[in-house]
């Protein structure tokens, strides 16, 4: 064994003679007593094919595929050519699937691991010279190619493939360091060539290390599955690859890459132009500095400004597909992903569930436990596609009969260009097969996902041709995660009953395949929120399903609520059922602030909140006697104020200016509680912080609910049991 003394890279364009070319070369050194490994680096695995007198070797990938990477050995893929040449072939995927250059870079690791370029003295890798991408780039990583050569020959295309390979080395070393070593020039015999290649060399600033002749002995070779070297027929073929053998042992002068611009290379390649020339005519093309100043100048366009209207829930389209997804009760739904992506998509969804596990009872069951699989796309999956995966995974989960299978692709499917649309094929007479493209964050940001998602469901499952449901509504765009999505359903489907209506789709939350085919069934729609992303939904199911779409969203507060209802009924002619339905609630909602007077009498609250309406809790407030002693407004999109429609309230509300507004206000107010829409990092002993719970409450009692919870916090900060977490722990869990 002895020192790896010098590692090279071979890189020309598919056909262009590389593989032939490398054998040879291999063929040459070793003749001359260097131990060489040759690594083929094409997915076409032919490199040492004349090595090994046609002998096919296993590829790496082929055999990491079936064996345990723990397991594996690097000897089960290392063949012992001529003159015991090392022979590795990398391998890679069929044509249209999977992803090469992922292979490769596998490869190298399988490679790096098992230490197996110790046992030589020179490594040659054989590699495709259409640079597509960063794995095909890999051996030209610093790491491993101390000297690069590029194959070509005089026909345009193959020296255009060279002058990229030149940007692909120019990108990793830029023009400091110096790894090429030269051209080797395979002879086509077609007019003009040597020129050509000879005006390219100049131009690069590179030598031609070898010019090897067209000749009838390669194909005689060929016929005995062996080099030209081997053959031993004396010719200039042969010759050339013991000079550049010779060359290579005895020291090689490596250049910067300089590549040529497109137009540079057309000029010096086509039109037998010199770079000075070139230099020269481009500088008389340019204006003059008078013209140019004169020259009328394109704006340069602004960055599209970031739409404040963006709801804030970061996460890629993959995940927000997903989340929405879960909530199709009976559904199954595949990630095809790996472990990973659906691992932080199950923590991203279910976190809110564990952080309101006190609150039991309030969550969707898909919020606390999302019900979904993964395709568990690993290293083999990534390289040679992952659809027999996904197609599998796919067929068992319509053995359990699922009222639809919804497949969301990630990251990894969309680069390898796993077809994942054509998944749906596998759809039965009761069971579609819905693909959500989402392609991890290729397709779009987390609400995009949701789209997406909302978007496939509906064109797949509704069925408009289902008889209507009179007296019934849909709830549409429901928080998916949120910890009162589930309540707030409650609460509304409750009052609507006692009313005669029931609640027929939701959408999407918590429902079943059935139900969404049957949403076009339901006279009235109903947002849960009108947030940006929901009125976008509700335009969008208006335009392709006519759907009707109630004029407000979910009320919250007891005015708000009374209203809703009324107007509900003046919808299906149903008013008089309102009215009882108000005044019990009425009875209720001055019994609940009789009972929280006492305890909040006097009390001063100071809030900070976004330019909403507010006054469902200062209606609150104000029934339990409660005082709101300022009301701090971040208002981002610089509207028109709109926390209070009364206007003997309007003195308190000020608009936040900057931070300390804030702390300077709660100093001189010196409040009771202090309500904001983020949780204090400051725990205060002179007053209690709220938040803002991120889905609000809705109905009748939104209100006075939160005064209750202000009750209990004021009553435990007495009592100092807002200190001693176990005492909660112990009156769910004893
Ligand atoms: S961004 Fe891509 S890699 Fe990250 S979790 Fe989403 S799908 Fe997975």
């Amino acid at each position: 064994m002895s020192d790896i003394r010098l590692e090279l890279a071979l890189y020309g364009k598919g056909g262009i003679g590389k593989s032939t070319i490398s054998a040879n070369l291999s063929a040459a050194l070793a003749e001359s007593g260097v131990r060489v490994l040759q690594i083929g680096c094409d997915p076409k695995h032919d490199s040492t094919r004349l090595l090994m007198h046609g002998q096919t070797l296993p590829t790496v990938l082929e055999y990491l595929k079936d064996v345990p990477k723990e397991q594996a050995e690097v000897f089960a893929v290392l063949g012992r050519g001529y003159k015991d040449v090392g022979c590795i072939e990398a391998g890679g995927p069929k044509p249209g699937v999977g992803c090469a250059g992922r292979g490769i870079i596998s490869a190298f690791e399988f490679l790096e691991r098992n230490g197996v370029k110790e046992h030589y003295d020179m490594v040659l890798y054989d590699v495709l010279g259409d640079v597509v991408c960063g794995g095909f780039a890999v051996p030209i990583r610093r790491e491993y190619a101390d000297a690069i050569f590029l194959v070509t020959s005089g026909e345009f295309m193959a020296l255009y493939a060279a002058n990229n390979i030149l940007r692909g080395i120019r990108n990793f070393d830029g023009d400091r360091h110096r790894r090429v070593a030269g051209i080797l020039y395979n002879r086509r015999n077609v007019a003009g060539e040597d020129q050509r290649v000879e005006r390219f060399a100049r131009a690069v600033g590179l030598p031609v290390c070898a010019v090897i002749p067209r000749s009838d002995a390669f194909a005689r070779a060929e016929e005995k599955k062996c080099t030209v070297v081997e053959l031993g027929e004396t010719g200039p073929e042969r010759e050339a690859f013991f000079r550049l053998a010779e060359q290579i042992r005895t020291g090689l002068t490596l250049y910067p890459a300089l590549p040529l611009e497109d137009d540079e290379l057309e000029a010096v390649v086509l039109h037998g132009m010199t770079p000075a020339r070139i230099a020269e005519e481009t500088s008389s093309a340019n204006p003059s500095p008078a013209e140019a100043t004169s020259a009328p100048v394109a704006a340069t366009p602004l960055p599209d400004a970031p739409d404040p209207a963006r709801a804030p829930l970061y996460g890629c389209a993959f995940t927000g597909a997903i989340t929405t997804a879960v909530h199709l009760t009976d559904a199954v739904v595949i990630a095809h992903s790996p472990r990973a992506c659906a691992f932080y998509t199950w923590q991203n969804i279910s976190s809110p569930g564990r952080r309101n596990l006190f609150n039991r009872g309030i969550l969707m069951p898909s919020a606390v436990s999302p019900n979904f699989e993964s395709t568990d796309i690993g290293q083999t999956e990534a390289v040679f596609g992952g659809m027999d995966a996904l197609r599998a995974q796919i067929a068992a989960a319509l053995e359990r009969r699922p009222g639809a299978v919804i497949v969301v692709s990630s990251c990894v499917s969309g680069i390898i260009g796993d077809d994942v649309l054509s998944a749906e094929d596998m759809s039965t007479p009761e069971t579609p097969v819905i693909v959500i493209p989402a392609d991890g964050d290729i397709n779009g940001d987390y609400m995009t996902g949701i789209e997406m998602c909302m978007h496939a469901l509906a064109e797949k499952l509704i069925d408009p041709t289902v008889p209507g449901r009179p007296n019934t509504v849909n709830l549409i765009g429901e928080t998916g995660v949120a910890n009162n999505t589930t309540l707030n359903y409650r609460t509304i489907r409750a009052l609507l009953e006692r009313m005669g209506i029931g609640v027929n789709c939701r959408f999407l939350g918590d429902a079943r395949a059935e139900e969404i085919r049957n949403l076009t069934a339901a006279p009235l729609n109903i947002l849960a929120v009108d947030s940006p992303d929901n009125m976008k939904l509700k335009g969008w199911l208006e335009h392709n399903y006519g759907c009707r779409f109630f004029d407000e969203s979910l009320p919250v507060g007891f005015r708000a609520t009374a209203a809703f209802l009324e107007r509900i009924g003046d919808f299906f002619g149903c008013r008089e059922k309102a009215e009882p339905v108000i005044a019990a609630e009425k009875r209720r909602f001055d019994a609940e602030a009789a009972r929280l007077r006492p305890m909040l009498q006097g009390k001063k609250v100071l809030m900070t909140t976004i330019n909403a309406n507010m006054d469902w809790l200062l209606d609150a407030a104000e029934a339990v006697g409660m005082e709101f002693v300022w009301i701090g407004v971040l208002n981002y999109l610089r509207q028109e104020l709109r926390v209070t429609d009364r206007p003997e309230r309007r003195g308190a509300v000020e608009e936040i200016a900057a931070a300390p507004t804030v702390m300077e206000r709660i100093e001189a107010l010196k409040p009771d509680i202090v309500l904001s829409n983020y949780t204090s990092a400051v725990q205060e002993k002179d007053y209690i912080t709220d938040n803002m719970p991120m889905g609000q409450l809705v109905g009748f009692h939104a209100g006075l609910d939160t005064m209750d919870r202000w009750a209990r916090l004021l009553e435990n900060r007495r009592e100092g049991e807002w200190m001693r977490d176990e005492a909660f722990f112990k009156k769910y869990f004893a």
